[in-house]
């Protein structure tokens, strides 16, 4: 049976990038940028003051203090007109561009107008000599026209999208955001909203699935529940085959009725393997659909939903990375103590839902009381899970051990 490392190296040597697209830069944010980005200005556009204040020149204050002719007001957005000559200064505002003539921007803090005795204002200035240049950001200091800004590759965060509406970028080319279709198959599931009869239970990994997807940067597509028919699957997952990943939950392991993996053979869909070294989650399946466009990846998740949630985590996820063209697909993993002593028991390497914390500087991991993978409920409380290699063993607290980071939690 492959190992979680094998597996994983299985998906992401079959997950390329998705084919760059123009996109509206609003809709970018999390996607990868497929086109180097130069800028069209040099920003600042102008000399321009950082503080509220009088442009001076400095050489008018080489002893700290004087009294100036106060010639204009300019505020950002308007342009000086006068130009500052000795004994002169312009009153101005953050952002204003900086008149000719001054060469430092005394802060307004240590101005004082002096009574105006004729309709000539002026300033009184004491404090420090300014130096040259202070209180000034020079013209293109951040950027200059043509600069490359942004490269190929980034990651688009609220941050490169300040970046992109500075260098007037309304459209551009981006990693196509995946695609993803979410199957449930049983015949036991009803959707959340009705209330189970005998034998039966909710759909519960359906709209786990699609939260994940998209939380991990995809587009989700809901197919509902499909029942474990042939007829039934195959309609369902042929629907799904249209996106570029269909996850399946359920019907992958050994039962009468866990007929997917028949099912993705006779569409065409080629195993790469079927169960890996790991639980929950041991009766994963993933497969491959040859087409013109990109391959299409298919995970068969096992239905238990916290075995659902683990594979989605270990695989799905840095396959969306790959597709999405993100640089860094592997897994966030930390090393943590654990806060107290834990028993494991078993011949697979285990992820444990777990309370990770830090403090004083210490990830102290506390696993938690968990009734298996059809235990939902009490991950509500883990934000990681604790990684414990095959073998029965105690394990002391204090004892260093792997933890995987749930996205999204706090
Ligand atoms: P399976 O992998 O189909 O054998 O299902 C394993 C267990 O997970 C069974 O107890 C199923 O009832 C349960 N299960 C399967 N699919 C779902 C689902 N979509 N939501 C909640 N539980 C499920
Ligand atoms: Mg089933």
């Amino acid at each position: 049976m492959l190992s979680v490392d094998e597996a994983l190296q299985q998906v992401l040597a079959r997950a390329r990038p998705r084919p760059a697209a123009e996109c509206a830069v609003g809709l970018t944010r999390g996607l990868v940028l497929a086109e180097d980005i130069a800028s069209d200005i040099d920003s600042p556009p102008h000399d321009k003051s950082v503080v509220d204040g009088y442009a001076v020149r400095a050489a008018d204050l080489a002893d700290g203090s004087a009294e100036l002719d106060v010639l204009e007001e300019v505020t950002a957005g308007a342009v000086p007109t006068r130009e500052v000559t000795r004994g002169s200064a312009t009153r101005i505002m953050t952002g204003a561009p900086i008149p000719a003539g001054a060469d430092a921007v005394v802060m307004i803090e240590h101005a004082r107008l002096v009574a105006p005795a004729t309709e000539r204002e002026r300033v009184q200035i004491s404090g420090k000599p300014p130096v040259l240049g202070q209180n000034i950001m020079r013209r293109a200091i951040s950027m200059v026209r043509g600069q490359i800004v942004l490269a190929a590759g980034c990651e688009l965060r609220a941050i490169e999208l300040g970046v992109l509406a500075e260098v007037g970028r309304s459209d551009i080319s981006v990693v196509g955001r995946p695609r993803l279709a979410i199957l449930a198959t049983g015949n036991e599931l009803v959707p959340a909203k009705e209330m189970p009869q005998a034998g039966q239970i909710r759909n519960s990994n359906g709209p786990l699935l699609v939260a994940a997807a998209e939380a991990a940067g995809a587009t989700a597509l809901d197919l509902g529940i499909a029942r474990d028919t042939v007829e039934s699957l195959r309609e369902s997952i042929a629907r799904g085959l249209q996106s570029d990943v269909l996850i399946i939950s359920g019907g992958v392991s050994a039962g009468v009725l866990d007929l997917v993996p028949t099912v993705l053979t006779e569409l065409g869909v080629r195993q790469v393997f079927h169960k890996v070294n790991l639980k929950p989650g041991k009766p994963l399946w993933f497969g491959v659909l040859s087409a013109a466009a990109g391959d299409k990846l298919v995970f068969g998740l096992p239905g238990n939903p916290v075995s659902s949630l683990v594979c989605f985590e270990l695989f799905v996820r840095p396959a969306i990375g790959c597709l999405a063209g993100r640089r860094d697909a592997s897994l966030d993993q930390v090393a943590a103590e654990l806060a107290m002593p834990h028993v494991h028991r078993g011949d697979r390497p285990t992820y444990h839902p777990a309370r990770l914390e830090s403090a004083d500087g210490r990830n102290l991991i506390r696993p938690l009381r968990w009734q298996g993978s059809g235990d939902l409920r009490t991950l509500v409380d883990a934000n990681a899970l604790a990684c414990f290699p095959a073998g029965d063993r105690e394990y002391p607290a204090g004892e260093s051990i792997v933890a995987l980071l749930l996205p999204g939690s706090n």
